[in-house]
């Protein structure tokens, strides 16, 4: 590895990204942005373009690459603009690259984070919902080509700084009981569940202890985001479902524990600011300064657990049971998620609608076995064909 590291933030508009970008700014003589991309938001990449000088940006049309590369000319930048899936693939694996953080929401970052991996990259794994969609493929990737992939989701880096080091021999011959997976139980971990037919997105946007983009965010308030969180965990430390449990911990204050066999609970702690986590990642296996304040314990004061109640939360159960069937079912359940927070979003559905689609799309077809990357996006392609059915039917 060169002596400065060169970063590929796919996503780099987002709020992960733009947390990376802090982190990476506050160590120069480490890390250096190679790589930028954006899909919406041109005019903001246009501003990091300029402010972190990269070798290449990514956008997401050609159109929107001749914009850009020309107003980078104008300033006087060498930055090459790239476009669609294919300039995100060619960064991720560009041999220049040390590390790719790999933060575009949901299934649009499949192939890019496959491709980084598949180069052997160390692989900052912030966007979930690849390794979900494609759990053992993506797993038999790492292990083929090398790759070191490290969480960036803060549970699943709370859970790696709590194991030992030689976890990969198997949770049991480390000892490992249980993994406890705190959640905050979002903004409606109280909400009269008559209400939650009436909530806006603008409720279930307003996190009460993270700030986030708006896909996840949603998926907080449904508790689909543990969901998607306790498959990744399975394949990230190659856990049963039933060895993962979820714990409603409202202060967001444990990030995640691990349960070993002498009865010792490890815990990783911190504030809920995503930059320890990427600093954690971006460092490992060294500590750097994030730019997080320490952790205040006398302002917190106390630590609050619930067991969650999936009458509330029916997204959980139905990621545990998908979890526990495998093959296609994740990815389905992950695709059916992506169309129904996309029409709550628009105002389209009720927020327990999300739930209701996704029961609906899984019940429609049993799960079939993984083969090959073509079979996880065919399953991802048919999910989203019925969830729009039904949202056309019910609209
Ligand atoms: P965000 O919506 O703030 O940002 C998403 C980024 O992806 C943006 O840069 C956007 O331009 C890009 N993008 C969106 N659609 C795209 C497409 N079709 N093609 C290419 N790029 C596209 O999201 P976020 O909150 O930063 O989350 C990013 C990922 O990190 C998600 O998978 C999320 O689950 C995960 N994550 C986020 C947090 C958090 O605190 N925000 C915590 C843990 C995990
Ligand atoms: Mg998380």
């Amino acid at each position: 590895m060169s002596a400065v590291q060169r970063i590929a933030v796919l996503g780099a508009t987002g709020s992960i990204g733009l947390s990376t970008l802090d982190v990476i700014a506050r160590h120069p003589e480490r890390y250096q942005a190679f790589a930028l991309s954006a899909f919406s938001r041109l005019a903001e990449l246009e501003v990091l373009c300029l402010r972190y000088r990269p070798t290449f940006a990514v956008v997401a049309d050609a159109g929107a690459a001749q914009r850009l590369q020309a107003a980078l000319q104008v300033a006087g930048l060498s930055t090459r603009v790239l476009w669609g899936d294919a300039g995100l693939c060619e960064v991720a694996a560009h041999e220049q690259v040390d590390a790719v953080m790999a933060a575009i929401v949901g299934a649009a970052g499949l192939s890019s984070t496959l491709a980084a991996v598949e180069a052997g990259k160390k692989v900052l794994l912030a966007n979930k919902e690849a390794l979900v969609m494609s759990g053992d493929l993506f797993m038999q990737a790492v292990r083929k080509s090398g790759a070191v992939l490290l969480p960036i989701d803060s549970e699943h880096n709370a859970i790696f700084q709590c194991l030992p080091g030689d976890y990969a021999r198997g949770l049991s011959a480390v000892g490992v009981r249980r993994i406890l997976l705190t959640a905050s139980g979002g903004p409606f971990r109280e909400t009269a569940l008559a209400e939650l037919e009436s909530v806006t997105p603008e409720q279930a946007c307003a996190h009460p202890n993270w700030s986030m983009g708006r896909k996840i965010s949603v998926d907080s308030a449904s508790m689909m985001n543990k969901g998607l969180e306790l498959i990744e965990a399975c394949w990230l430390f190659d856990a049963r479902p039933a060895q993962v449990e979820v714990v409603i911990h409202p202060q967001s204050v444990i990030h995640s524990m691990v349960d070993y066999v002498d009865g010792s609970v490890l815990a990783q702690l911190g504030n809920p600011d995503m930059r320890t986590p990427i600093a954690h990642a971006l460092a490992w296996p060294q500590r750097i300064d994030s730019g997080v304040s320490a952790l205040d314990l006398f302002a917190i004061a106390r630590l609050d657990f619930q067991r969650p109640d999936e009458e509330r939360f029916p997204c959980l159960r139905l990621a545990r049971q998908v979890a526990e069937e495998g093959g296609t079912a994740p990815a389905m359940l992950n695709a059916a998620n992506e169309v129904a927070v996309a029409a709550f979003l628009e105002r389209r559905i009720r927020f327990p609608e999300i739930a209701r689609i996704i029961d609906d799309v899984l019940n429609l077809e049993a799960a079939s076995t993984v083969e090959s990357l073509d079979a996880v996006l065919a399953a991802d392609a048919r999910a989203r064909a019925r969830a729009c059915e039904w949202l056309n039917r019910h609209g």
